[in-house]
């Protein structure tokens, strides 16, 4: 397992795991470009086996000291679970209660048993502010997105592929937050590696749902003289960290991780170049005892 951290503070670590390490050495590991499963992966619903799944959801929570990792089914939609009650991690029976979940069911829950993964219901987002519980999001090619608040204690990850994004998720993230407590003027905010403007060519209709400052035209970009016969390419990064500023958190309060996902699919799992039944690089956040 190799985490990137963007954070690893007394009071948060913010990471993202990768498919294998960087190195010469470490890159004879078995990890392929072609292979849609090797590497590390702790997605349970993309088609890889739960043996592995529970391995490396066991290897991560170890590394990072967590008493369960939870992870929602993510369906491209913008609800926000909220998972502010400590009791519901002690009996799984109340993981059942939608309501104490801002109407998101949950589907499993895996905590007992040596089996640290607890499988939220259908949601693109979780926010919580019991310590030593990893929440996290897991993508190939769509945007990670981690809003952390370390004085109310208050930390949110969030899937924002483009449906969810256009479909405003990161506001709905951040209100989420503020109803635990928390503030724009004080988070901050970290993009882990995802499909980058580089890569991320689209259709017509998919295009026209950003703003014009998202999008780079045909004409616009390097080689293509015609401006024709060649997609636009949208710079979800770019309109990501728009929807953060506009839910009140500033440019410079924002770290991008540099690294675009389908240039690098040996370090990364990448929808666009493995297909989406493929693992997934899982972007967490964990709130520690201070
Ligand atoms: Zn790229």
């Amino acid at each position: 397992m190799d985490v990137d951290y963007f954070v690893r503070n007394d009071r948060v670590w913010v990471g993202t795991t990768s498919r294998k390490p960087v190195g010469a050495v470490k890159a004879c590991s078995g990890v392929t470009a072609e292979d849609s499963y090797s590497g590390f992966s702790v997605c349970t619903y993309t088609g890889d086996s739960s043996q592995h799944t529970d391995a490396c959801v066991e290897e991560l929570a170890r590394a990072i000291d967590a008493k369960c990792v939870v992870m929602p089914r993510q369906v491209h939609g913008t609800e926000i679970a909220v998972l502010d009650n400590s009791e519901m991690l002690d009996n799984s029976e109340m993981l059942d209660n939608s309501e104490m979940l801002d109407n998101c069911e949950m589907l499993e829950a895996r905590i007992a048993d040596g089996a640290p993964c607890v499988m939220l219901g259908e949601a693109d987002g979780v926010v919580t502010n019991l310590k030593g519980i990893a929440i996290g999001v897991n993508t190939a090619d769509c945007v990670p997105v981690v809003v952390t608040d370390e004085e109310a204690g208050v930390v949110a990850a969030i899937h924002a592929g483009w449906r969810g994004a256009v479909a405003h998720i990161i506001g709905e993230g951040v209100k989420a937050m503020g109803s635990l407590g928390a503030s724009p003027v004080r988070m901050k905010a970290y993009i882990a590696p995802c499909i980058h403007v580089c890569c991320f060519e689209v259709g017509e209709e998919v295009a026209s749902q950003f703003p014009e400052d998202c999008v780079v035209r045909p004409s616009e970009s390097a080689g293509d003289k015609t401006g024709s016969g060649i997609k636009p390419h949208v710079d979800l990064v770019k309109f990501v960290t728009k929807e953060l500023n506009a839910a009140g958190i500033a440019t410079d309060r924002i770290t991008i991780h540099p690294d675009c996902t389908r240039c690098n699919p040996v370090r990364y799992f990448s929808a666009r170049a493995l297909g989406i039944a493929s693992g997934r690089n899982f972007t967490f956040v964990i709130l520690k005892n201070q």
